[in-house]
């Protein structure tokens, strides 16, 4: 979550609108970490981001759209990979973005799915901040057992495999 992956989502969504296509971007509404507004927002060529409750509706809502950008795809529900390949196959490009480990390191949500029919996939690396190396673990530092502690976004920071704890906490 520390790897700019939202902000590369928004990077493909505009360069898709600067050619004249027809971006939205879709995200769960569970997602109340911090202010989408503002991510989306910070200049004048705003994007509009709607948030569904699952994924179905992202179908119903997304037929007037050439790209569709999907963020914290993990967070949906395992519908998600059947509606991105229908998406895809009425000729819609379908960009989505998420975590593909839990807490503990395991596979997230509908991203291993995703993953495996995706013909792109791009990984994204934070820092380490115990060494500086390319993270792709994310450490909880506080919390119990739940896979989402939402509101919490200091309770994890960006590990290296080496110093990824995952019974840590
Ligand atoms: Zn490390």
């Amino acid at each position: 979550m520390f790897s700019g992956k939202t902000e590369e989502l928004i990077r493909r969504m505009k360069r898709a609108r600067f050619a004249r296509q027809r971006v939205e971007i879709f995200q769960p509404a569970m997602d109340t970490r911090y202010s989408r507004e503002e991510v989306v927002s910070h200049n004048e060529s705003a994007l509009q981001s709607t948030a569904v409750t699952t994924s179905s509706e992202i179908l119903l809502l997304a037929t007037e759209s050439d790209v569709i950008g999907i963020d914290e795809g993990q967070f949906f529900d395992p519908d998600l990979t059947q509606v991105v390949e229908q998406l895809a196959r009425s000729g819609k490009r379908v960009i989505v973005a998420g975590l593909d480990q839990d807490f503990k390191g395991k596979p997230f949500g509908p991203m291993p799915d995703l993953l495996a029919v995706a013909e792109y996939v791009t990984k994204l690396h934070a820092i380490c901040l115990v060494c500086g190396a390319p993270a792709n673990h994310s450490q909880r530092l506080a919390g119990g057992e739940e896979r989402v502690l939402l509101g919490a976004v200091e309770a994890y920071e960006p590990r290296c495999r080496e110093c990824f704890k995952p019974d840590a906490t």
